[in-house]
């Protein structure tokens, strides 16, 4: 725990079982996490899944925290959060899901582990990421990876489909 703020981002995405509802229920546990609360979410999107596996498409959304937590304090909660909505780990990584929640930043701090690493290391080239990060953060930079501006215009260009608010 932490006795200034840290403001951080997570990004959330399901594909299983009615994914809007998970996402508009995984938002509002967010802002009930201890010594947190959230202080802006993004639209909801429609992406193509990662991987070759045929699967159904995503609804993506990233929410911006106001945190006392440590950067491992939050991600056990995520975790404890994405179980919470039926996620199992089976180390299937980019399976299907109820509900995943990565955090992105963690203020402008950097960690490499297994466990964490932030910035999220998808978090540059992932356009589900990219667009609802720049709707509610437009000036953000990108530890080690620059303005967010720049990175969305090397961006491909999107698969996303914007779907509607997400309350
Ligand atoms: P990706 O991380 O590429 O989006 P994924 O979300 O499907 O893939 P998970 O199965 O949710 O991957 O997580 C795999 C592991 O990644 C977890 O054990 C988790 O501790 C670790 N991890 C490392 N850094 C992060 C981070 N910034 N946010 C969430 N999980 C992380
Ligand atoms: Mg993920
Ligand atoms: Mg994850």
């Amino acid at each position: 725990m932490n006795s200034s703020l840290v403001r951080a981002y997570v990004g959330l995405g399901s594909n299983l079982n009615h994914p809007v509802r998970q996402i508009r229920s995984a938002l509002a546990s967010l802002d009930s996490i201890t010594a947190t609360c959230c202080v802006a979410y993004s639209s909801l999107y429609r992406s193509k899944p990662l991987g070759e596996r045929a699967q159904p498409d995503y609804v993506n959304a990233v929410a911006a925290l106001d945190t006392h937590l440590s950067a491992h304090e939050l991600l056990q909660e995520l975790h404890f959060i994405e179980a919470q909505h039926g996620r199992v780990r089976d180390g299937d990584r980019w399976g299907p899901r109820t509900l995943d929640l990565d955090l992105l930043l963690y203020g402008d701090q950097t960690h490499e582990g297994e466990a964490l690493t932030v910035p999220h290391p998808g978090l540059p080239v992932r356009d589900f990421v990219l667009f609802p990060l720049h709707e509610i953060a437009p000036e953000l930079h990108i530890p080690g990876a620059g303005s967010l501006a720049n990175l969305m215009a090397s961006c491909p260009p999107p698969a996303l489909q914007a779907m509607h608010a997400a309350v």
